[in-house]
């Protein structure tokens, strides 16, 4: 795909060792175009972007309270935050730094890693991350997710 500018400086900015040493974009042959492939997963599953990005925001906090301690927030999802030192900008090019930091989301046999950049690419830019690069969540594993808590365990 033809590319403009403004596409291609973000690009650079998610390659390996320009904002992050491990960059965002993984082993992705499809680069940027699978934010295209990722709206369509997620439209056919029915939840959006901000949905997702307020769901694992909610997760973030309550997991940044208990200060490393594991919790459940329904039967079944394990969440946890591991510290990271340091700050990183969004290569997305606007004003913001977001704290590094790994929240851990286990779901069944699915392990979710999430950090408050990512989170914020999710919501703001439709962002998941390359396949293969190491916050990458797929887009249907979010949804999955959304929907185990939105449903009450008693249900
Ligand atoms: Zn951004």
């Amino acid at each position: 795909m033809k590319q403009t500018p403004r596409e291609r400086r973000i690009e650079m900015r998610m390659e390996e060792g320009t904002l992050a040493r491990d960059g965002f974009l993984g082993d992705d042959p499809l680069r940027l175009d699978r934010m295209d492939v990722d709206a369509r997963v997620l439209a056919d599953a029915g939840i959006s972007r901000e949905e997702i990005g307020e769901v694992l925001q909610g997760l973030w906090q309550r997991a940044r309270a208990l200060m490393g301690e594991a919790y459940e927030p329904v039967p079944g999802v394990t969440v946890e935050v591991g510290e990271a030192r340091g700050r990183i900008p969004c290569p997305f090019g606007h004003p913001g730094i977001y704290a590094k930091g790994v929240m851990t989301i286990e779901h069944g046999d699915r392990v979710l890693r999430v950090s408050p950049l990512s989170i914020h690419m999710i919501r703001s830019h439709g962002f998941f991350g390359g396949r293969g690069s190491m916050f990458r969540i797929e887009p249907d594993a979010a949804a999955d997710l959304v929907r185990r808590l939105a449903a009450p365990a008693w249900q």
